[in-house]
């Protein structure tokens, strides 16, 4: 019997797919928007565990043809450790076509390009990634540990290596005072880089994260309805 440990996010895109759980949380957990593992913490499951919930899985489902792997970031994960989970998932499905993750700049920077292709040859072919921004005053306010061409070398290292991307970005996130340096910063990005798939997101903050963001970013003002879709006008006109 497989038990997921919740809360468990996944892309819109993987509704239809199977879920693994690899680890369990995001191995940073440290952006002040983010609520989305507060109440976890970073795990790597022993990967013995893994293969029963693949077992259980493949057994239930076996024409499926899409993986994603959670939770937060499962590109964190040695890259050893992911090979023989892909070998493992290659072995049960015998239809598999496409493996994703949540990945993050850090975890792209931290493998080595041959390391990203042998993920690509071994079906890793599509990651979903949060820029969030492209602006670094914004970045360094949300404590989002990297900067903007930290940014651009991680997306171009995947597309290097032949893996997809999906990219998103937050419309508000630099609120009323960096508006301008936000949609400049993220469409420099989107420029440098060969995004696949983009789309964007609206700045919500939980209740639990409010005052860690308001603690870095004093001078935030939130953007209302009408200024979000001018910044996305914008945006879009600098794509
Ligand atoms: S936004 Fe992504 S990298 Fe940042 S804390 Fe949340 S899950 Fe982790």
């Amino acid at each position: 019997m497989l038990e997921y440990s919740y809360p468990l996010f996944r892309p819109p895109a993987e509704a239809d797919n199977i879920i693994i759980q690899a680890t369990y949380g995001c191995s940073y957990n440290n952006c002040t928007f983010c609520s989305m593992y507060k109440t976890k913490s970073y795990e790597v499951r022993a990967i013995g565990d893994v293969f029963k919930d693949i077992d259980t899985l493949s057994h239930l489902y076996p024409d499926a043809r899409k993986v994603f792997l959670a939770d937060g970031d499962a590109l964190s994960l040695d890259t050893d450790y992911l090979l023989n989970l892909l070998i493992y998932l290659k072995k049960s499905f015998v239809k598999l076509g496409r493996v994703s993750v949540y990945a993050s700049a850090q975890n792209l920077l931290n493998k080595s390009s041959q390391e990203l292709q042998e993920l690509k040859e071994n079906a890793l072919s599509l990651i979903y990634y949060g820029v969030e921004t492209g602006s670094d005053a914004v970045l360094k306010k949300i404590t989002k540990g990297v900067n903007q061409s930290e940014i651009i070398e991680s997306l171009n290292k995947a597309s290097d290596a032949g893996i997809k991307i999906s990219a998103t970005v937050i419309l508000g996130i630099g609120g009323s005072k960096y508006t301008n340096e936000h949609v400049k910063g993220s469409a420099e990005i989107i420029n440098a880089t060969r995004v696949n798939y983009l789309s964007t997101l609206q700045l919500g903050l939980e209740d639990d994260a409010k005052e860690k963001f308001y603690k870095h970013f004093s001078d935030f003002e939130m953007l209302d309805d009408t200024e979000l879709l001018q910044e996305k006008k914008i945006y879009s006109y600098k794509n």
